[in-house]
């Protein structure tokens, strides 16, 4: 017998037995290609819409950043510190005794936008960004004064600033143990509706790493059942010299300890700072990979009208890079969304990634 002819039988007999698409044809057509396709993030689940001060980039302009970088999924964040009007500063640090508050303001121009000018093709979940935490008195009302003027329409709580030592000089009042008991009544609500909080809560600084790291343990202590999103998993400028195998530490015991904690590794500071060293990315990776289906994407970027598409653009790269290093997971949990879907409660199902030759 002619030995080719035998062969090709043999493969023949193969594929039948096999009964799969040979190695040839992709297994599954649907599925993620890393090597072919962007590593940016299609989630910014921390994206301010409002700047501090000063003009913001139109809706629709935003909305077109994110179409023209392949993001389909944005919270809508207001901003929780916003100048006084007639200020002419865009950043609070520009401008140290200026007093920052969260205002209403933002949210409602928000919801108008999103009404106004709904995206088909991009999913925006509006966030309720006017709480401050350390007056909470009247955060439950002007939830409900949201809920009636755009029924069912708010569905996340944040950035509320817990403690923000950058805003420090802007007459940011840090929130104490009592001011969290004091949050009862709408973290029951957030509750009632399955609506997470975001939370910025500097961990330390440079000289006192962990120094407000308790604050944070209060409110996951007295709080286990709403879900809480940790901003930049703590990390700040005032933070730059934190030891990695300590942090990932820290937040594994507290993830471990509360199934409802969630982080948020948005904003470039934690690339410039951490993730762009690789004997940082040896112990956060692999916390990463582990927690991906508690882990969001995000900018943090603030569209203020001196900005343009090019610094979205690069934030959003910057951002992203983190996962390049991710295993294909987590990878699935975080650059492509499920962990967002998840959260949000969307019925969205990030595609499987392929299967690597
Ligand atoms: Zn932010």
């Amino acid at each position: 017998m002619n030995r080719r002819l035998a062969l090709s039988g043999t493969l023949i007999a193969l594929a039948a037995l096999t009964a799969s698409p040979s190695a040839a044809a992709p297994a599954d057509p649907d599925c993620f290609d890393r090597e072919k396709r962007p590593y940016t993030s299609v989630v910014d689940s921390h994206l301010h819409f409002r700047p501090f001060g000063g003009p913001a980039i139109p809706f629709e302009e935003m909305t077109g950043y994110l179409r023209d970088t392949g993001v389909r999924y944005a919270n809508v964040y207001g901003i929780g510190q916003t100048l006084p009007a007639g200020s002419d500063c865009t950043y609070y640090l520009s401008c140290p005794g200026t007093k920052v508050t969260p205002s209403m303001k933002n949210d409602f121009a928000n919801a108008r936008d999103l009404l106004d000018h709904t995206p088909e093709d991009i999913q925006l979940t509006l966030s309720m960004t006017f709480p401050d935490l350390a007056n909470p008195e009247g955060v439950l009302e002007r939830m409900k004064l949201l809920e009636e003027e755009y029924p069912g329409r708010f569905r996340w709580m944040g950035e509320v600033n817990l403690v923000k030592q950058a805003l420090l000089k802007n007459a940011h009042e840090p929130a104490d143990k009592a001011d969290i008991a004091a949050w009862a009544p709408f973290m029951k609500e957030l509750r009632d509706r399955d609506i997470p909080l975001t939370i910025h809560s500097d961990l330390g600084n440079d000289r006192d790493r962990t120094k407000f790291l308790p604050l944070m343990r209060e409110v996951l202590e007295r709080y286990p059942d709403n879900e809480i999103v940790w901003a930049h998993m703590g990390l700040s400028k005032e933070l730059s010299t934190m030891d990695p195998a300590q942090h990932t530490a820290i937040l594994g015991q507290l993830m471990d300890r509360h199934p409802n904690l969630a982080v948020d590794i948005s904003w470039r500071v934690l690339y410039d700072q951490y993730f762009s060293k690789r004997e940082a990315r040896r112990h956060y990776v692999p916390f990463l990979n582990r927690y991906a289906d508690r882990v969001l994407p995000g900018t943090d970027f603030v569209a203020s009208r001196d900005k343009n598409f090019q610094v979205y653009k690069d934030e959003l790269e910057v951002t992203s890079r983190i996962n390049r290093y991710l295993d294909d997971k987590a990878f699935r949990q975080i650059a492509l969304g499920q962990s967002y879907f998840d959260l949000v409660g969307l019925k969205d199902k990030a595609p499987r990634v392929c299967e690597r030759a």
